[in-house]
């Protein structure tokens, strides 16, 4: 399942759009963000913003660049269902 991303509306620094995940301490409130769709991937989430603002970026607190792949959630919540 994926989550949803927004794109502020302001630019910020450096004439930046940013991107945001639902629940990042971040976000825009909701008259200064535009909802870009459900993505399963930051990344995905930034080329999709980047049809509206050529100099989107993702935030850095919630749309770290591709490098972890961290998923193993899914297990330790299995764990606590057993438990
Ligand atoms: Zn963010």
């Amino acid at each position: 399942m994926g989550h949803y991303y927004y794109v502020s509306k302001h630019s910020g620094y450096n004439d930046n759009h940013v991107v945001h995940a639902a629940g990042c301490k971040y976000l825009p409130p909701l008259d200064a963000r535009m909802f870009l769709g459900t993505f399963y991937t930051a990344n995905a989430a930034i080329l999709q913003a980047r049809k509206y603002y050529a100099s989107a970026l993702g935030c850095e607190s919630c749309c770290p660049l591709p490098i972890k792949k961290n998923l193993n959630n899914q297990n330790s919540v299995a764990l606590k269902h057993t438990a």
